[in-house]
């Protein structure tokens, strides 16, 4: 088990389009999967994706009620229209919060690391997090999406710029 190195903007792996995991493959990726977890929770994230620790595969975990979920190849589906304004934060983007309008209702599918297919609904901030995560796998950040940066304006134009800065996550973060 270790903490991984988390990928802070403007790591151009995070811009990629991560490639599906094939069935076969899942088993070698365990360790993957518990190196994720354990970086999630290190940082106080409540989501990570694989481009985020600089692997360019189709697999989020997410820290759930139950204890942590992992997903390979998540798919959402049937977005409800209702959507919600929140406040997110990303790991990759550290110290940058902003407002992001997402449905309150999402169907999941994927399949689970013991090669199981898994299907479940997400509601509220669980939803919230599974967008924000399988946006990643297709190289999309909540700055993207934001209407409102509420926290670290100047911070995300530094990162942007390509300088760098220690932070604190203090607010949920994937
Ligand atoms: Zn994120």
């Amino acid at each position: 088990m270790a903490v991984l190195v988390l990928r802070v903007i403007p790591d151009p792996v995070l811009r990629q389009t991560a490639a599906s995991v094939a069935l076969a493959d899942i088993p070698k990726l365990k360790s993957l999967v518990v190196d994720m977890v354990q970086t999630m929770d290190a940082n106080q994230g409540v989501g990570l994706a694989a481009p985020q620790v600089g692997r360019g595969l189709r697999l989020i975990v997410a820290s759930t009620v139950q204890g942590p979920l992992a997903l390979f190849n998540p798919v959402l589906s049937r977005r409800s229209l209702r959507t919600e304004l929140g406040e997110e934060g990303c790991l990759s983007i550290p110290g940058v919060y902003g407002r992001v309008r997402r449905s309150v209702r999402v169907a999941v599918s994927g399949v689970a690391p013991d090669g199981q297919p898994m299907r479940f609904t997400a509601k509220g901030f669980f939803a919230r997090v599974l967008q924000h995560e399988v946006d990643h796998l297709n190289g999309v950040l909540f700055i993207d999406r934001t209407k409102k940066i509420t926290t670290g304006r100047e911070r995300l134009e530094a990162m942007l710029g390509g300088t760098t800065a220690g932070y604190s996550a203090s607010q949920p973060s994937g």
